[in-house]
C-alpha cells in the first residue's frame, strides 16, 4: 500500500495548463478586499506606506508592495502578468508604446560596440530607431531581407547581439522562419527578438518556436478596437530583469487606464483573431478571382510562398493581406477612394477595416529603387480586415475595383 502523499504540495494554480481562451480572460487577475469582479485601474502615482520600517522595506526592495507607479501599478501589473501568460513567457513588462518595448529592450540589452541583425522587412519606426538612433550610441545595424536565411548566417558576428524580426510582414505577408532564425544564434551571444504584432500570441507563439524575447505593439490588435498607445516586452526572468530596471529608471511605463483597456482587450483576443482571419481568407480568395486584381498577398493562400510555414507555426493567418490592381499607383488610388465603409488610414488591429497605399505613406520613405527591391508595387493596397459582416466588406471592395477600370 502506498503511504498518502501527505508532503505533497498541491497545485494551487487553477489555471496551470489552462486554454488561450482562459488566460486571456482570467490570468494576472487579483481582487482588492472590495471583492470587484472586473480589474480596478488603480490611478494613483504613488504608495502609503504602513509605518517608516515599512517604507524602507520597500524601497530597499526587502518587501514587494508597491512605490511608485513609474515602478509598479496593479492595473499594469494584470496586464503584464496576462500577456506573459498568453505568449508562455516568465515575464513581461508594460510599455507606453509598442517603440517604447523595443526601445527598452534595445537600451537594456544593448551597449555601444554591439552589432544588430534586423530583417528589412519591419515596421519603419523600427527601421527608423535602429538605423538613425541605435547608431549613434554605436550599435552598429545590418538590415537583412526577412526570409534571406543565408544573409543571416553570414550577417552574425561575434558582436552580434540581436536579431530582431517581425512575421508575417507587412505588407507582403511573408513568413519567417522563427526555428531557423533561432537555431542561427545557438551557440552565440545573440537573442532572437519577435515582434508578434501582426499574429498575437492568439495566433503564434514564438517563445515556444525558440525566440528569446517577443515584442507587442498592444495599440494594436491586443486593444483591437484602436483605442489606447501601449506596448509589452515578455520573455525570459533574467533578461526581463534587465528591460524593467531600464523602464523603472527612464520611465516609459504603460499608463494604468491603457492597461485596463488592453485588459479588456485580451479577453476576446482569441475570438477575434479568428474572426479577423476568416475574414481576410474569405476576401483573399475572393480577390484572387477579380478580374481587376493581378495579384494577392495573403499567407493564408496556398499559392502564397510562406503559406506551408505559416501552416507550421502559425493557428491561423491574421487580419491583413494586399493585392496589386492591374495598373498604377493612379488605379491603386481610385481603387481606395472609391470605398465607403473601410477608413483610409495605416493603422491595423481594428474592429473597423482599414485601407491604405503603402508605396506613398508607410513606405513612402523609402526610394524608388527600395521600394522594388522590397516588393512594395505602386499598384500594391494593403487592407487590414476588420469584424465587419465580410459582405459588407467584399460589396466596398467592389466598389473599389469598379473604379479601377
Ligand atoms: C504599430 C507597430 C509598432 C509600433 O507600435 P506603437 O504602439 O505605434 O508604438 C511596432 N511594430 C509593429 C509591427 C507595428 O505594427
Amino acid at each position: 500500500m502506498t503511504p498518502p502523499d501527505t508532503d505533497m504540495t498541491p497545485n494551487d494554480d487553477p489555471l496551470a495548463g489552462a486554454h488561450l481562451d482562459t488566460l486571456g480572460i482570467r490570468a494576472g487577475i487579483t481582487r482588492t478586499a472590495e471583492g470587484e469582479h472586473s480589474e480596478p485601474i488603480f490611478t494613483t502615482s504613488s504608495y502609503v506606506f504602513d509605518s517608516a520600517a515599512d517604507a524602507a522595506a520597500r524601497f530597499s526592495g526587502d518587501s514587494p508592495g508597491n512605490v511608485y507607479s513609474r515602478y509598479t501599478n496593479p492595473t499594469v501589473r494584470s496586464f503584464e502578468q496576462r500577456i506573459a501568460a498568453l505568449e508562455g513567457g516568465e515575464a513581461a513588462v508594460g510599455t507606453a508604446s509598442g517603440m517604447a518595448a523595443i526601445l527598452s529592450t534595445c537600451m537594456a540589452l544593448l551597449k555601444s560596440g554591439d552589432h544588430v541583425l534586423c530583417s528589412r522587412d519591419v515596421f519603419g519606426t523600427t527601421t527608423n530607431l535602429f538605423a538613425r538612433y541605435l547608431v549613434k550610441f554605436g550599435v552598429a545595424v545590418d538590415f537583412v531581407p526577412l526570409l534571406a536565411l543565408d544573409q543571416w548566417r553570414d550577417g552574425l558576428r561575434q558582436e552580434t547581439k540581436l536579431l530582431f524580426v517581425e512575421t508575417p510582414s507587412n505588407p507582403l505577408c511573408e513568413v519567417a522562419d522563427i526555428r531557423a532564425l533561432a537555431e542561427l544564434t545557438r551557440g552565440t551571444d545573440a537573442l532572437l527578438v519577435v515582434d508578434n504584432c501582426f499574429c498575437t500570441p492568439a495566433l503564434q507563439r514564438p517563445l515556444e518556436l525558440g525566440a528569446d524575447i517577443v515584442i507587442h505593439s498592444a495599440t494594436k490588435y491586443l486593444d483591437g478596437q484602436g483605442r489606447c498607445v501601449g506596448g509589452a516586452v515578455v520573455g525570459g526572468a533574467a533578461h526581463m530583469a534587465e528591460v524593467v530596471t531600464f523602464l523603472r529608471t527612464c520611465g516609459p511605463t504603460m499608463s494604468p487606464f491603457n492597461a485596463w483597456v488592453f485588459l479588456k482587450g485580451l479577453e476576446t483576443l482569441r475570438l477575434r483573431m479568428e474572426a479577423h482571419s476568416r475574414s481576410a481568407l474569405d476576401i483573399a480568395l475572393w480577390l484572387q478571382q477579380q478580374p481587376q486584381v493581378e495579384r494577392v498577398f495573403y499567407a493564408g493562400l496556398p499559392s502564397h510562398p510562406g503559406h506551408a510555414l505559416a501552416t507550421q507555426q502559425q493557428s491561423a493567418f491574421g487580419g491583413v493581406l494586399s493585392f496589386q490592381v492591374k495598373g498604377g499607383r493612379e488605379e491603386a488610388w481610385r481603387c481606395i477612394d472609391a470605398t465607403r465603409i473601410m477608413s483610409l488610414t495605416a493603422n491595423l488591429g481594428d474592429a473597423k477595416s482599414t485601407i491604405v497605399h503603402p508605396a506613398t505613406t508607410t513606405h513612402g520613405r523609402l526610394t524608388p529603387e527600395q521600394r522594388v527591391e522590397a516588393g512594395i508595387a505602386d499598384s500594391l493596397i494593403r487592407v487590414a480586415v476588420g469584424l465587419e459582416h465580410v459582405d459588407d466588406l467584399k460589396a466596398d471592395l467592389q466598389r473599389g475595383l469598379d473604379a479601377v477600370v
